[in-house]
């Protein structure tokens, strides 16, 4: 038994009764209302409850069936919640019919190059500024990020633009900080089963965008959101940003399958990282038009005023100009699928 559903008759006390008796059990409720019916998602190890004990639950007042989820995920599972989850951030709904676009520079550097990149971004339609703080390198001689400096500049650019904050979050030491910045804190691709830190950002209500691992499965990715859910924070935000395979004229494997195959198993928003996708700066666009069409629900695009001189990333990332042109050609995508942009 993982799910318990009740019907349009559903009191707080009715769910109260239930919610007690599977603490008492050892497990906790969580609870989402729709407008028929209530759902309470049954967290801790379910594999342990018999089917005497689960038709106990199946006959206290209000409940209108319980069910068994197969997949080892569950809150982030479709089965759980069938209709698609919407996150609203500063008045924009990632989830919705609206595809939302997220871009700048791969790291903050400085202030004046971030505004300009910002205000161009945000010229050419896209909703949210992204840049990192706190850079996840291969190599600890390169650039690692500005830490708090790059927040503030961060917060100058919204101040300024209206924008909100997509930023990393390496380390759960960096939380207050980074809490009091970002709308949107990212887990990049190389903390996705970083599990402490996942329970982490799991233990607020900000919304989390989740990249996949780089040898990542679905299920993985999946049961990454799993542990970020478990912990109340339902605000997910899927990211595809591309697998290692034995291929090496891209930096990765973008996995656009993904994509339907997500929105399949799970309710959360997929947005798709088309930029560390590929790696080169002439493939991003082809690759956001085909993820456009695949069915993602937002773009997370790397853009940058000179990358020339970036600091990191700069050889997959869009002069303002040709982000301009793929935010044109995005929105004749979008029509055909039925979505804008
Ligand atoms: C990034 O967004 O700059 C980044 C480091 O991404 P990923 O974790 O997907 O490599
Ligand atoms: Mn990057």
């Amino acid at each position: 038994m993982d799910i318990i559903v009740l019907g349009p008759g559903a009191t707080d006390k009715k769910i109260q009764r239930i919610v007690r008796k599977l603490e008492d059990k050892g497990f906790t409720a969580n609870i989402s209302r729709g407008t028929e019916r209530t759902v309470i998602g049954v967290i801790g190890d379910t594999s342990k409850i018999t089917d005497e004990e689960s038709s106990t639950f199946e006959s206290m007042p209000g409940v209108e069936k319980v069910l068994r989820i197969i997949q080892p995920y569950k809150l982030a599972s479709r089965s759980f919640k069938s209709e698609d989850t919407t996150i609203k951030i500063n008045g924009h709904v990632i989830g919705g019919r609206k595809i939302q676009v997220i871009a700048g520079p791969c790291a903050v550097e400085n202030l004046p190059t971030l505004l300009k990149t910002a205000k161009e971004v945000k010229k050419a339609g896209a909703a949210f500024i992204r840049g990192g703080a706190y850079k996840p390198r291969t190599s600890p001689y390169s650039f690692q990020g500005l830490g708090e400096e790059g927040l503030r500049y961060l917060a100058e650019v919204k101040k300024q633009t209206g924008m909100p904050v997509v930023t990393e979050i390496m380390d759960p030491r960096d939380m207050e900080a980074i809490l009091q910045y970002a709308d949107i804190i990212q887990i990049g691709a190389r903390n996705m089963q970083n599990f402490r830190l996942l329970l982490e950002v799991g233990s607020y209500n900000k919304p989390v965008l989740l990249k996949r691992g780089l040898c990542s499965t679905i299920k993985e990715l999946l049961m990454a959101a799993e542990y970020i859910m478990s912990k109340g924070n339902n605000k997910v935000i899927l990211c595809e940003r591309g697998i290692r395979t034995f291929e090496t004229e891209t930096r990765n494997t973008l996995d656009l399958s993904a994509v339907p195959v997500l929105k399949e198993l799970s309710h959360l928003p997929v947005v798709v990282d088309p930029s560390h996708g590929v790696g080169k700066r002439q493939l991003v666009a082809p690759m956001a038009k085909a993820a456009v069409a695949a069915g993602a629900d937002g773009l997370i695009i790397e853009v940058h005023a000179h990358p020339e001189k970036a600091l990191s990333d700069g050889e997959q990332s869009l002069k303002p100009e040709k982000f301009k042109t793929l935010m044109k050609e995005l929105r004749a995508v979008a029509k055909a699928v039925g979505r804008e942009i």
